[in-house]
């Protein structure tokens, strides 16, 4: 069976940026792989949290990770900061890392210029985590938004050239994009990404948002000033029209092009209030499980217990191989 894996931040809480992007494509791909899930807990601190309310979310996070249909008996759903192999592969393959290739990384100028204050190491460091996560199961598929494959195709160049120097070590893994929603944008500045740490929170919608919020967020989305303000696809032109029909897709599984025609005469309001009922209708069964599975922390544990076990298996035995393939000396 190929192996896929993927991760969150609980770096705040989830949009329906992460679901459509990433999340919603985890659970279809669990059937015919064997699959690994994480909340990346390691990735969150290269920009400062609130330790009690990163806790939190970490418990959330899984929660909802399970509300959504992951499968802890399919799937390994687990804790990166639970499985130590993840840092320790990440300091290996810093060493087969250049600084000039990471300073290339898109992610890290935007986030750096964001957070001027904290430009910590960890934060140009972050694709090289990425990488270890993904080689350290020899995964070979990954479900990834579109901001991502950028991140992806680094893991690509530093699993080859570890192959290069020391023989076929990792495999060297796929990006898996979604064609509709791998990259949903920001509902205030529709020419970004939706980013769930954005410090804005009328750019997101989080996917455990209260409906009533969710429509209100949906309906003052920005769109244009177009004069006919006519409704078509053209994310160069009408990046705001354009994201609320991709919404609409994504939560509805029609096809952009069979929607268009539908709204030919139609004002933007119509199209705005029908993403947010599209979307609520699609989050509401999602929440009431969340809620359900949330309240009991013990089981949750458990889970992130039984999953860490799993994952642990594999991770080892990769970290072994290449610490021997250096020339480390394995614990005797
Ligand atoms: P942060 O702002 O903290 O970076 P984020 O919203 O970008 O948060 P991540 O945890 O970094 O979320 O990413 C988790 C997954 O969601 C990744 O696979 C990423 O590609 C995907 N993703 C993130 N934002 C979007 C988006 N706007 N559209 C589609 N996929 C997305
Ligand atoms: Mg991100």
């Amino acid at each position: 069976k190929p192996i896929v894996l993927s991760g969150c931040q609980p770096s705040g809480g989830l949009t329906i940026g992460n679901y459509f992007g990433a999340i919603r494509n985890w659970t279809k791909l669990q059937q015919e792989n064997e699959c690994l899930f994480m909340l990346v807990d390691l990735h969150a601190i290269t920009v400062r949290q609130e330790p009690e309310l990163l806790r939190e979310r970490i418990y959330d996070g899984l929660a909802l990770y399970l509300a959504c249909g992951l499968d802890p008996e399919k799937s390994a759903v687990f804790v990166q900061s639970h499985v130590p192999e993840h840092a320790q592969l990440a300091w290996a393959l810093n060493c087969y890392t250049q600084m000039g290739e990471l300073s290339r990384m898109t992610q890290y100028k935007d986030k750096s210029a964001k957070n001027v204050n904290n430009i910590n190491v960890g934060l140009f460091d972050y694709p090289v985590l990425m990488a270890a996560d993904v080689l350290l199961y020899q995964a070979n598929k990954v479900p990834v938004g579109n901001d991502q494959k950028q991140h992806l195709e680094l893991t690509r160049d530093i699993a080859d050239r570890f192959n290069n120097l020391y023989g076929d070590t990792f495999v060297v893994p796929d990006p898996f994009i979604p064609e509709v929603g791998a990259r949903i944008m920001s509902l205030q500045e529709p020419t970004k990404k939706m980013s769930k740490s954005d410090d804005n929170p009328n750019n997101y919608v989080l996917m455990l948002e209260e409906p009533k919020k969710i429509e209100k967020k949906i309906k003052r989305a920005m769109t244009d000033s177009d004069e006919q303000a006519r409704i078509y696809f053209d994310p160069e032109e009408k990046a705001g029209v354009s994201n609320l029909l991709t919404l609409l897709s994504c939560a509805t599984g029609e096809s952009v092009e069979s929607l268009v025609p539908q709204y030919e005469d139609k004002m933007y309001g119509h199209l705005k209030k029908d993403v947010a009922e599209a979307v609520v209708n699609l989050l509401e069964p999602i929440q009431t499980r969340y809620h359900e599975l949330r309240k009991d922390e013990a089981a949750l544990r458990q889970i992130m217990a039984i999953g860490a076990e799993k994952a642990s298996v594999r991770a080892a035995e990769t970290l072994k191989t290449v610490y021997d393939r250096i020339g480390l000396i394995a614990k005797p």
